[in-house]
């Protein structure tokens, strides 16, 4: 099983569906719940350029990925079959002891979003209660030795507690090769989040003093940021960027009137 991040060179951003189980206030996506699966046929008129950016790696997105589980493991045996490394990224709340077996074989790395500890609040960003779920399939991929990045956005609602969750998962998970944790950065992206949530973003002040605080809290866990702010990009925070995010090549998704396109991003 692969464990290091470097290894994935080159990957393209595949949003597969887009219905989805939860509906988080912080949502970026504004079509969720509108499009079904990706027909297959549509990746192959994709393949020249993955040949292009010679993509080894693609990074399954939605909605949430596993909404159907069967769809998701034909797309998934239709990537394998040329070759491809797998990243996954799902809200965790579809998973069990039996899909995770399944799907070990297959996926090389799972981005498991869980923006709080706590159910209340876990419930008024989700709108489900789900919380409990999440964190024993968590579990369940550590122990079936799934690399996962556990991923939790940063803003105004959550961040207070941030602390004690990392102490408290790398304490449990201690000497765990293949997890690290990261602080996603909440961006103004989506409708929904744009016009009804402005103030749950921190500033970049805040956003400095979190990080600082962290990585001289945490010297020696693996913490990973994304979508740091331009502007405080330092030399100091270099070595914390997810390597994930910097190697997207190329991004397939539906555009605003419900076309898959593909994107070709500029490296
Ligand atoms: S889990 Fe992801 S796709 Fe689903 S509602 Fe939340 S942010 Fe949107």
């Amino acid at each position: 099983m692969m464990v290091s991040l470097n290894d994935f060179k080159n990957i393209a951003l595949i949003k597969i569906n887009y219905r989805c189980n939860q509906d988080c206030i912080f949502c970026h996506e504004d079509l969720i719940n509108l499009y079904d699966f990706i027909e297959l046929r549509i990746i192959e008129n994709y393949w020249d350029a993955f040949d292009d950016y010679k993509i080894d790696t693609v990074l399954l997105s939605g909605g949430e990925p596993l909404y159907d589980f069967n769809s998701f493991l034909k797309i998934v045996s239709y990537f394998k079959k040329r070759g491809l490394k797998i990243i996954l990224i799902t809200n965790g709340t579809l998973l069990n002891y039996n899909r995770i077996a399944q799907i070990n074989k297959m996926i090389d790395l799972v981005y498991l979003s869980i923006h709080s500890f706590n159910p209340r609040l876990d419930y008024k960003l989700t709108s489900k209660n789900f919380l409990k779920t999440k964190l024993i399939n968590l579990e369940l991929l550590l122990k079936l030795e799934v690399p996962v990045i556990l991923r939790r956005l940063v803003f105004k609602d959550n961040y207070s507690t941030i602390d004690n969750e990392i102490s408290y998962i790398f304490n449990k998970y201690k000497g765990i090769e293949h997890f690290w944790f990261e602080l996603g950065i909440l961006e103004n992206k989506g409708k929904k989040l744009r016009a009804n949530y402005k103030y749950m973003f921190l500033n970049n002040y805040e956003i400095l003093k979190i990080i600082n605080s962290l990585f001289f809290k945490f010297p020696n866990v693996k913490i990973l940021i994304d979508n740091i702010p331009k502007e405080l990009l330092s030399e100091k925070y270099q070595q914390f960027i997810d390597p994930i995010s910097e190697k997207f090549r190329l991004r397939v998704e539906l555009n605003n009137v419900g076309e898959y396109v593909l994107e070709r991003v500029k490296v």
